[in-house]
């Protein structure tokens, strides 16, 4: 069920039943000069669709929350960029007023990597408020098993590439793509370190990303993560 699409009298009726929340979390960002800029939040509204459709009547889509904390790439054109500290608590307010209107159950559908440790401080101050907590890190979460059928796993790489050309071929344009290996480890950071690291805003292999592999990738993803959504409501 999508919250958007819904009347205030249709929402209240349908929270006589539904305590879940799916929350898109993204970013708009370069990915590469192949990607589009919205990839990390069609890529998680591309899962939570396809949740919906699993679980029907039991879970609420909610709007994407576009825009997060993109400190790295931000000198490249496109990128925009929220300060974590305000990005945390933007988010926290979101899922608290979430929490409000009766939903229990909070899943963070997390399209974007510099949102990770600012989600995670998120989930703790919502458990905190009485929230139960489940945050998606695809490309983290699932590494090994994507690495699979997409071994040229990265930032707009053969993964993440893949799944933006199974939503809409248009989105993103293989021939553009570049294969690069970062060689800086991740735990040193400059001003401009990331124009080093990421000198075209991609790593791995764009140029091996189809469709098809996409919808491979969004097979697996999709089903490991209702098995883990049925377990939060175990808990
Ligand atoms: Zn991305």
């Amino acid at each position: 069920m999508y919250m958007y699409r819904l009347h205030s009298t249709e929402f209240s009726k349908a929270m006589k039943y539904i305590n879940t929340v799916i929350l898109p979390v993204g970013s708009t960002e370069v990915h590469g000069p192949h990607c589009a800029l919205g990839t990390d939040n069609l890529i998680p509204e591309e899962l939570a669709r396809r949740l919906n459709e699993v679980f029907d009547r039991e879970v609420m889509v909610a709007p994407t929350i576009p825009y997060g904390h993109s400190w790295g790439l931000s000198e490249f054109p496109g990128t925009i960029n929220i300060d974590s500290d305000v990005f945390g608590r933007y988010v926290t307010a979101v899922g608290t007023e979430f929490l409000r209107e009766g939903f229990r159950h909070i899943v963070l559908m997390n399209g974007h990597g510099g949102n990770i440790p600012v989600l995670a401080g998120v989930t703790e101050r919502l458990a905190d408020l009485g929230a139960k907590c489940l945050t998606f890190n695809w490309w983290t979460d699932y590494r090994e098993a994507i690495g699979q059928v997409a071994p040229g796993i990265g930032h707009a790489g053969e993964d993440e590439t893949s799944l933006l050309l199974a939503i809409d071929e248009s989105l993103a344009d293989v021939k553009l793509a570049g294969d690069h290996r970062i060689d800086m480890p991740g735990n040193v950071k400059f001003k401009g370190s990331f124009r080093l690291a990421y000198p075209q805003a991609m790593s791995g292999s764009g140029s091996q990303a189809s469709a098809t592999k996409g919808e491979t990738l969004y097979n697996i993803l999709v089903k490991t993560m209702a098995d883990e959504i049925r377990r939060l409501w175990t808990y």
